[in-house]
């Protein structure tokens, strides 16, 4: 269907920053969906005559965060405007956003698609706006409206219209908000709404230079409705013209029961906001001591952590996503691995026995009780044979809910791995006695045997026992009842 066509798809991505206070003025920025309605209001965001606004210095750090990590150009002559439009949302009939001098031109960011393929694209601008107020619908007619949001600082991400498929824009997508929470500037939480993704969507007929009429899709609030609606509306659209219908401007919103879009609101002509630049605020101006402190605190970015596990450590590149995914992890991972302690060794037992145990105990990693340097110290035991991988497990598990030390927690549990070569001997004397008949099976050349004599000696060391060790004499052990 989309052979004869080319997508193009732009993503324009909302997300409230984390501040206290609102963008212009000092009511508490709260969370929207617990919060009694209309608790966190003043005359400033309520839109009352009169009032007027300060710019909140915060936000202004956060956005220049955020556009320094997508690698903007930072513009040190900030204007903003008013869009002007009425809806019961937005009590002073005007959003302030900024329009024709935004905070952040011109970045770009590379995604990495499954078939490991490197991407960049583009990003137009970054922008500070206010968020609206949040309307209720019911359903036996007339709606709610809840003015807490009003005034929560917004950025706005635009993406260039470089995006051909759903899962590009998922990619796309998933990475600003892995660098959104990063940067602490925003939780990720899209089903609470303070990250919400719109992306423009048309296609054109391959090698035509004119882009097509473009639609945008509303309601998206995953990452897997964002790449299903994007997929689907393309198809849509491609049937559409080949059966010799056209594409219709308009807002089209995600049905996600029914995995279709439908229909919202039709746009007869571009909308005239009649944008003009604020009255009610100076210009702000961005110095250069400002941004450079900004940038030099910027952390370690995800995309570069990943390539970094990759180059230094020599990790595949699905141990490095999973790592750098959180930054917590990374950071942990990063600190054991500073510690001493082997990365690949140590992303195995972090991907696989740690996750499973914070997430059994529904903790964040930086939560627990154990530090990164005792998972360290843990694994040189293993190493050196002290306690074997069953018990490290059990270890491990005290660790993180205790914080003590590995060597103390043997110690007092007398954990220590039994590699005593006459403690052992004596076990496989009587297992030997006790099994004639496997012993007979294994002298008759079954020699997979091997493997149960020795579950049979670990099982009455309770797991402690040192399998090496007991591999070794079993086999020396089994060879003499051979000759005799
Ligand atoms: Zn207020």
């Amino acid at each position: 269907m989309l052979e004869r066509y080319e997508p193009v798809i732009g993503l324009e991505i909302h997300a409230e920053l984390l501040t206290q206070s609102k963008m212009f003025c000092g009511c508490r920025v709260v969370d929207s969906v617990t919060a009694a309605p209309n608790t966190a209001v003043c005359p400033v965001c309520l839109g009352m005559p009169g009032m007027l606004p300060v710019i909140n210095r915060r936000a202004v750090e956060f956005a220049l965060r955020v556009a320094l990590a997508l690698g903007c150009e930072i513009q040190p002559h900030n204007i903003f405007a008013r869009k002007n439009y009425f809806y019961p949302d937005l009590p002073k009939g005007y959003q302030i956003s900024q329009y024709e001098l935004p905070i952040g031109l011109n970045g770009s960011l590379d995604i990495i698609l499954s078939d490991g393929v490197t991407k960049r694209i583009g990003i137009r601008r970054v922008h500070m706006e206010e968020d609206t107020g949040k309307l209720t619908h019911l359903d036996k007619g007339g709606s709610l409206v809840d003015y807490n949001r009003s005034g929560v600082p917004l950025l706005e991400i635009v993406s260039e219209p470089d995006i051909r498929s759903g899962e590009e824009a998922r990619a796309y997508a998933t990475r600003i908000r892995q660098i959104l929470r990063y940067l602490d500037v925003n939780t990720g939480d899209m089903e609470k709404g303070v990250l919400r993704i719109e992306p423009n969507i048309s296609i054109r007929p391959r090698g035509d230079a004119a882009f097509g009429t473009r639609i945008e899709l509303k309601n998206l609030n995953s990452f897997r409705a964002l790449a299903d609606g994007t997929d689907f509306e393309l198809t849509r659209q491609a049937e559409l013209l080949d059966s010799g219908g056209r594409v219709v401007q308009e807002t089209r919103g995600w049905h996600d029961a029914r995995r279709e879009t439908f229909s919202q609101r039709t746009k007869e002509e571009a909308e005239d906001y009649r944008y003009f630049a604020e009255p009610d605020l100076p210009p702000l101006l961005i110095d250069t001591p400002w941004i450079e402190a900004v940038r030099v605190a910027l952390p370690e970015l995800p995309q570069l952590k990943e390539a970094r596990y990759q180059a230094q450590f020599g990790l595949a590149p699905y141990e490095a996503a999973a790592l750098a995914e959180d930054r917590a992890v990374a950071e942990w991972f990063d600190a054991a691995a500073g510690a001493g302690g082997n990365p690949k060794t140590l992303a195995n037992w972090i991907l696989n026995d740690l996750f499973r145990l914070v997430n059994e105990r529904g903790r964040s990693i930086d939560a627990i009780a154990a530090s990164p340097a005792s998972l360290v110290e843990l694994l040189a035991l293993v190493e050196r044979g002290t306690v074997n991988l069953t018990t490290a497990r059990e270890i491990l598990a005290e660790m993180v809910d205790s914080g003590r030390s590995p060597a103390t927690i043997i110690e007092s549990r007398g954990l220590g791995q039994i590699s005593d070569e006459a403690a052992l001997a004596a076990l496989i004397e009587t297992i030997i006695a006790e099994n004639p008949g496997p012993v007979a099976n294994y002298l008759g050349g079954k020699e997979s045997l091997l493997g149960w004599f020795v579950g049979q000696v670990m099982r009455a060391t309770r797991g402690q026992g040192n399998p090496a060790v007991i591999n070794e004499l079993l086999r020396k052990r089994l060879k003499e009842q051979q000759s005799t």
